[in-house]
């Protein structure tokens, strides 16, 4: 069996760590007089069972959140766009992520179940013929959210863990001041709507305790030249939607709904957001960010990963309708301290 994450977050005198049911919610190891404070808890995963909805490789932040539910022994399945759908599926069968699926413990993680997902449609109704009729969707259906949620329950039964880890917007090259309002309510669609979708749909097959998480970015509520297309907007309103469905699904469904602000990463969707000169609009916010934030260290998508195991487990059975940030505090930011101007005098 696969070993449970374990935390230890204060050292103390020695106490057996203790695996607690997914509801059951975490409390400090009772303290003796004696005793140093300490707090113990482990991530127990198992038995749980987690829908992650934009995985298509191994690079982006849906595959190390599905890697760190997997290693706190969640079943993992995931929803994939269908246009990328048979590459994605060929790409496991031949073991080309097989690196990129090695657990703690050295097993590989299993991917139970691939959906095909378009987040776009909520009803097999939503679908248009040219879509149904173009060659990528050939021999796929049941690819709307609400049938993928009655797939899921009727693979599964409830479920635990819903992530959304999805956005598109055809016109994100775009400067906003470009943008059509067709490319506008595109992005919002994919990258917004998506998400309050996918959370109406499986909320009720949502075990209580349960948690669903998206993933947002810091152009929501900071001007980032380049991240264009109604992106920006969409973002906003998935961080406004996590606090209001944190509290209709909190009092609906008794799960817990948040969002994680993440630093820029070098993933297949961020690489087509554009280019200018020789580096790409990802090149230079990853640059940047090591450039200017509090913690000078490169981001990797196994950080987000661990958050977001962090946010789907008992350890924040508190915590919804929040926006964390996993960017090495580059929000925190009010200047950029590599601009020219900051040159002082010698
Ligand atoms: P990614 O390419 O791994 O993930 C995006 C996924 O969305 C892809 O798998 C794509 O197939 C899927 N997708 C697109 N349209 C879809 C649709 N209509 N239905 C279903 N799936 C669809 O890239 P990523 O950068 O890891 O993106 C994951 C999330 O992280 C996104 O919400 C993104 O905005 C967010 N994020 C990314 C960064 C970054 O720098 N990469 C920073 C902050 C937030």
């Amino acid at each position: 069996m696969r070993a449970a994450i374990v935390l230890a977050l204060a050292f103390g005198t020695a106490s057996a760590f203790v695996t607690r049911p997914f509801n059951a919610g975490i409390r400090a190891a009772p303290r003796t007089a004696a005793a140093a404070p300490r707090m113990a808890a482990s991530i127990d995963l198992s038995g749980k069972t987690a829908f992650i909805a934009g995985v298509a490789d191994s690079t982006g932040y849906g595959w190390a959140i599905a890697k760190a539910l997997a290693d706190a022994g969640a079943t993992v399945t995931v929803g994939t766009w269908p246009p990328v759908l048979q590459i994605f599926q060929k790409s496991l069968d031949n073991g080309k992520f097989a690196e990129d699926s090695i657990l703690s413990d050295g097993s590989t993680m299993e991917i139970a179940k691939v959906y095909p997902l378009d987040a776009v449609f909520d009803t097999a109704e939503d679908v248009p013929e040219e879509t149904k009729n173009n060659k990528r969707y050939a021999g796929l259906d049941g690819y709307s959210i609400s049938e993928v949620a009655k797939a899921v329950e009727a693979d599964y039964g409830k479920i635990d863990i819903l992530v959304h880890s999805l956005a598109n917007g055809p016109e994100v090259v775009k400067p906003l001041l470009e943008t059509s309002r067709n490319g506008y309510l595109m992005a919002s669609s994919a990258s917004a709507y998506s998400f309050v979708s996918l959370v109406q749909k499986f909320g009720p097959i949502m075990n209580e305790g349960g948690a669903a998480l998206s993933l947002t970015y810091i152009a929501s509520e900071r001007v980032i030249p380049g991240y264009g297309g109604g992106m920006s907007s969409a973002k906003a309103q998935l961080e406004s939607d996590t606090r209001t469905l944190a509290w209709e699904a909190g009092r609906a469904h008794g799960i817990r709904v948040n969002t994680i602000s993440a630093g820029p990463l070098k993933s297949r969707a961020a690489s087509a957001i554009g280019e200018k000169g020789t580096k790409s609009f990802i090149e230079y916010a990853i640059d940047y960010s090591k450039a200017n934030s509090p913690l000078a260290r490169d981001l990797y998508s196994d950080d987000v990963g661990a958050s977001a195991l962090f946010m789907c487990s008992p350890l924040a059975v508190g915590v919804t309708g929040v926006t964390m940030y996993v960017d090495n505090g580059l929000h925190a930011m009010g200047l950029a301290v590599d601009s020219a101007a900051m040159q002082m005098d010698a």
